[in-house]
């Protein structure tokens, strides 16, 4: 079957594999993000009360995010021409306080800013690393809504990832390959970057006449006018920031409603098509099955784009709309849409729980490879368990990756998988997918984290499951039984 094919020709996982020539190249922006900001730390404490924290505190990503007030709704509006890679932005986002600020911070990484506006009004920044911090004319009171707007501009530069992979704004050579995990947004756009702030997105991007610029959400129109074309894409449904994209290219598109009514839009280069029909092909199929397994698919709108960027190495779960860098299979796009629900609708709340992302759509691949004439996931789980104790896939507990490097590596995601199917024969079938169910629909739109899922999966089975979670989860090395 396809789908057993699949796994044995590529992991299936986010990060398929990364170029050796990555590693060891690592940026100094992610060594400064590597540093420990506590709020006991010398970088918290001289801030005053009244300015926002540099960061949400994520233990592996601390300047991630920001806080002191949590946004909105972000209005983008692009110009870029692949020719030059000049990208032109003007941001405007509007937030509320959550707390009095004189000053606060957005992440953008590279780039120039022209300006900045709050509530209409110029206001003085600076910047300090990945932060852009805003000093508006009069401080917010806390509860006060306001609008920012960031006018910006320059050549993108990707992020290099913990793990040594690119993110964020990549180019291509035939435009932007743009994935934000975990921390890409901020190359392209000013961002509360971290999941626990979550937005709705306006997007409109203008590209040459013969590019298609593609981004979240649903197409709401496309005009070329003077040679060239602008793209408006609505993200009704919140959304964080990594999982927001604009990816230009020559694509050939094609949009339909599925019989269950989901509007599909698809970008393809056309050097990848052939390779993309078969899987492509899958996707209403895909999301009437998973709409079964896990309820109702969360978004107004669905799709892919299937991108030629050779050197990217993964594909990624863009809200509604998942990248890949080639080809997938199908194993990789069942995966890719499982994110639609796991990752996107309920997002982590702290990047160590990337296991709640990565071990569940994961396991989606198992399931759908069950259900298609294929191993079950039983027989899946009991091969990744004949490896060895030495093993990478033991080389940490799963719901404690340790740093970020870490967080895209096969304990998160393979082991992760195989905690869920310990979970489902523990409690049984009828519990587990109840099990997952409540667990999309109670997190829907907003974040969980690995405490509440264990809580719930006691809860739904009336079983006292610490024991097996304590093993799965956060034990370090090889379990003694499988
Ligand atoms: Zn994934």
């Amino acid at each position: 079957m396809p789908a057993a094919t699949s796994r044995a020709s590529a992991t299936g996982s986010r990060r398929r594999s990364v170029r050796s020539g990555f590693l060891g190249t690592a940026v100094t922006l992610l060594a400064v993000t590597a540093v420990t900001v506590t709020a006991e730390s010398p970088a918290m404490a001289a801030i005053g009360a009244d300015r926002g924290a540099p960061g949400q505190g994520d233990p592996y990503f601390p300047l991630a995010g920001n806080g002191g007030y949590t946004t909105g709704h972000y209005d983008l509006d692009l110009a870029y021409d692949p020719a030059t890679r000049q990208l032109d932005g003007a941001a405007r986002i509007t937030a509320r306080a959550t707390q009095e600020l004189r000053t606060f911070d957005l992440d953008l990484s590279g780039l120039t800013v022209r300006g900045v506006r709050v509530n209409a009004r110029a206001a003085r920044w600076t910047r300090q690393g990945q932060e852009l911090v805003i000093t508006p004319r009069q401080a917010l009171r806390k509860g006060e809504g306001f609008r920012v707007d960031i006018s910006y501009g320059g050549v993108p530069e990707n992020i290099t990832d913990p793990d040594g992979s690119a993110d964020g704004w990549i180019t291509t050579d035939d435009g932007a390959f743009v994935a934000g995990e975990p921390l890409g947004a901020m190359s392209w756009f000013p961002a509360d970057d971290h999941p626990l702030d979550k937005a709705s997105y306006a997007f409109r991007i203008t590209v040459p006449a013969g590019y298609t610029a593609v981004a979240n959400g649903v197409l709401t129109s496309q005009r070329t006018t003077g040679g060239r074309t602008t793209f408006r894409w609505n993200q009704a449904e919140p959304m964080a920031a990594y999982l927001a994209t604009a990816t230009i290219g020559k694509f050939d598109v094609q949009q339909y409603t599925t019989a269950s009514g989901i509007p599909v839009y698809t970008a393809v280069d056309p050097r990848e098509a052939a390779g993309a029909a078969p899987a492509l092909a899958q996707i209403p199929a895909i999301l009437d099955w998973e709409s079964t397994l896990f309820g109702p698919y969360p978004f107004a709108a669905a799709g892919a784009i299937v991108d030629h960027a050779p050197d990217v190495g993964y594909a990624l779960e863009t809200q509604t709309r998942p990248l890949y860098d080639r080809a997938p299979d199908v194993g990789t796009v069942v995966h890719e849409t499982a994110h639609q629900w796991f990752g996107d609708s309920v997002s982590l709340t702290s990047w160590q729980d990337i296991w709640l992302n990565e071990g569940f759509a994961t396991y989606a691949e198992w399931l759908w490879t069950e259900q298609h004439g294929g191993p079950t996931a039983q027989a899946q789980f009991d091969s990744y368990y004949a490896r060895p104790a030495t093993s990478s896939l033991w080389a940490f507990p799963t719901a404690d990756p340790g740093q970020g490097a870490n967080i895209f590596a096969s304990p998160v995601y393979d082991r992760g998988a195989m905690t869920l199917q310990k979970l489902r024969t523990a409690v049984g079938d009828a519990h587990f997918f109840t099990i997952l169910k409540a667990w999309a629909r109670g997190h829907r739109y907003g974040n969980g984290t690995t405490a509440q899922f264990v809580a719930l999966s006691e809860k739904v089975s009336g079983k006292d499951l610490g024991a097996l979670f304590h093993t799965w989860l956060w034990t370090a090395g090889k379990p003694a039984q499988p």
